[in-house]
């Protein structure tokens, strides 16, 4: 006679075989992008020989396989703390001792939530370190020291207790008290938490770690106030941050919403590029304003978290979605004890694993939006400009010019420069 096996089982399979087919798919698509990179290393292409010398393509090269090299390597540690946390009982350990210590309270969820973050956390600190402190500072981006590196460290652990542990303690509160619509309250919550960081951000956290100064340039002023009315957009200001401070990376955003919306330009950016440039990159991040691309990102982002939530009230209330993933539930409350954190985690963990395999019809979607962007940058200022400002942050930001069509496909949220600047062309 045939027995089915028990739904835990089943999860703990389809978990397993979600887990090894995109780790071979990663692995495959890494190797590829290195061999193609390498493969291309010798000459510029052609479209590109003018403007990018052999020396700043080979570092780009170089930069890519030393990065992409380096993120297998995050991804095989990234795969066994994941196994170690679920199907080895690493997460059920923390649990159970908490429960010992502190009893099945608040306390002890919030003593799980954190002692997860802070585990995870510790694992990770040896890898940024090396990213930051060697590859970065191998390929002459870094220009962090020691002393801010932990001085960020410090202030960001401390930001996190300050926003997390409230939200997070609500969230267990709804969970726990809610009743059967828990998820719904706690989407909610959830939601207006995010709107509200977005509002204070620019003004309340990002002070903390950079200088933020009112661009002082008046021609550069004049010009982009111009760009800003011609494209009715209104912001509260123009900015100048000192990105300079940790990195050679250049970037220009917006931040805020509403009547709060600030532009802000890194002084690496404003020392790269020409007024005409910074002109046509501003107007590439209006064009993703014009055509809604921010709005459309935010309101899908809170559709999803609608399914997820609803998922998750779904999921925290079945017993084998514990079992499945290598955890003890406290069943029937036997203990008084609540599950919410154990499901929280337990969520945030497995997640990942399964919506690896929609990241492609995301980044497809993102490239298209940076197309949009480049016609709309094109139509208000000038192609010339915007294709040099573009070459200039390639060649500086040390990108490849020749990746692997199908990581391009899989990965790039912008598309390579090579097909911007066709698309630039025509
Ligand atoms: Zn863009």
């Amino acid at each position: 006679m045939f027995v089915s096996p028990a739904p835990s089982l089943w999860l703990t399979l389809a978990f397993s075989a979600a887990l090894c087919v995109s780790l071979l798919v990663r692995f495959w698509l890494a190797t590829r992008q290195i061999r193609h990179v390498a493969l291309n290393r010798q000459t510029v292409p052609p479209a590109f020989s003018a403007e990018i010398s052999l020396a700043a393509h080979q570092k780009a090269a170089d930069y890519t396989i030393t990065k992409t090299r380096f993120g297998l390597l995050e991804l095989a540690l990234g795969s066994a703390v994941l196994l170690a946390w679920t199907l080895l009982g690493g997460l059920n350990a923390l649990n159970q001792g908490l429960l010992e210590w502190l009893g099945g309270g608040m306390a002890q969820q919030l003593a799980l939530l954190a002692g997860f973050a802070l585990i995870s956390g510790l694992i990770d600190l040896p890898l940024t370190l090396y990213q930051t402190f060697v590859i970065e500072h191998r390929f002459g981006f870094n220009k962090m020291t020691l002393r801010l590196w932990l001085a960020d460290l410090l202030k960001s652990t401390l930001m996190g207790l300050v926003i997390g542990l409230p939200i997070a303690a609500l969230i267990l509160w709804l969970m726990g008290s809610a009743g059967r619509y828990w998820w719904l309250w706690a989407w909610g919550s959830w939601m207006g938490f995010n709107l509200l960081l977005l509002l204070i951000y620019p003004t309340f956290i990002a002070p903390l770690f950079n200088k933020f100064q009112p661009l002082d340039d008046e021609s550069l002023k004049t010009r982009v106030t111009a760009l800003m009315q011609r494209c009715g957009f209104a912001a509260k200001g123009l900015f100048v941050m000192d990105g300079s401070k940790r990195s050679a990376h250049a970037n220009a955003y917006f931040t805020g919403f509403g009547a709060s919306k600030r532009v802000v330009f890194y002084d690496t950016l404003l020392r790269q590029l020409e007024p005409g440039e910074v002109e046509a990159v501003l107007a590439h991040e209006l064009g993703h304003f014009r055509h809604r691309h921010v709005l459309k990102r935010m309101a899908s982002l809170f559709a999803l978290s609608l399914v997820g939530f609803a998922l998750l009230g779904w999921l925290s209330g079945q017993s084998w979605f514990y079992a499945g993933l290598g955890v003890t539930p406290n069943l029937g409350n036997n203990l008084g004890a609540p599950n919410d954190a154990l499901a929280l985690l337990l969520f945030v963990l497995a997640v990942p694993v399964f919506s690896f395999f929609v990241a492609p019809v995301l980044a497809q979607f993102s490239r298209k939006h940076e197309f949009e962007a480049d016609a709309y940058a094109i139509a208000q200022t000038s192609g010339h400009s915007l294709a040099q400002a573009l070459l200039k942050l390639y060649k500086d930001n040390a990108s490849t010019l020749t990746p692997d069509p199908l990581y391009v496909k899989f990965y790039y949220s912008h598309p390579p420069a090579s097909e911007r600047l066709a698309r630039m062309a025509a």
